[in-house]
């Protein structure tokens, strides 16, 4: 199984995919995490991505594929996965759908968590992360609606795309996920 799970910085995606990876017993793949991991041990990686990731830039997208292509064909994920952070650009859908053409895989679902903007940075400030700055929050969003929304249409388009109201509690929203996913996913 793999679902693509697609939201503005703030807007719960990481919480929500963990609860929902948990409640279908897939493995949850944050390209965000697997990021600052790498930072973290100083691998060639983590180095590579640093700079675009404090200036809310996108990690230049062969880096990203490559990391998830490997990922994603690895035991086991291989049997279900949830992609958290990815795709976040056309050429990177285009590219997953490549890899899972390849593989004769498809993807079972597309969620978007949907909140408004004024709560997105009232999130984002409460948190403590080194690219959580007022203007690396302003950037990323920009990026996320100039690179990122197009995606929302992209997979509309195919009839995969289910949004989810993300305003509530974390346990609302992930009830309203649950009720949403496309039938005989749970
Ligand atoms: P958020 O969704 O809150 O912005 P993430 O943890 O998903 O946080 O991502 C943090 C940063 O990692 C992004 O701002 C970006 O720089 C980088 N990143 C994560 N996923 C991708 C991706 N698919 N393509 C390019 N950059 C990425």
């Amino acid at each position: 199984m793999l679902i693509i799970f697609i939201g503005p910085p703030g807007s719960g995606k990481g919480t929500q995919a963990s609860l929902l990876c948990e409640h279908l017993s897939i493995t949850h793949l944050s390209t965000g995490d697997m990021f600052r991991t790498a930072i973290q041990q100083e691998t060639e990686l983590g180095r590579h991505a640093q700079d675009f990731i404090n200036q809310g830039e996108l990690v230049p997208d062969q880096l990203v594929v490559d990391m998830v292509a490997e990922a994603i064909s690895r035991p086991p994920q291989a049997d279900g996965c949830l992609l958290d952070g990815f795709p976040r650009s056309l050429p990177q859908a285009e590219s997953l759908d490549e890899i899972l053409s390849a593989d004769g895989n498809g993807i079972d679902a597309v969620l978007e968590l949907d909140v408004d903007e004024d709560t997105l940075v009232a999130r984002l400030l409460d948190r403590q992360r080194p690219d959580d700055t007022l203007e690396t929050i302003k950037n990323r969003l920009e990026v996320y609606s100039q690179q990122t929304s197009p995606l929302l249409d992209y997979y509309r388009q195919r009839g995969q795309l289910t949004s989810i109201d993300g305003k509530g509690t974390v346990q609302d929203v992930h009830e309203r996920i649950l009720a949403d996913l496309p039938s005989g996913k749970t």
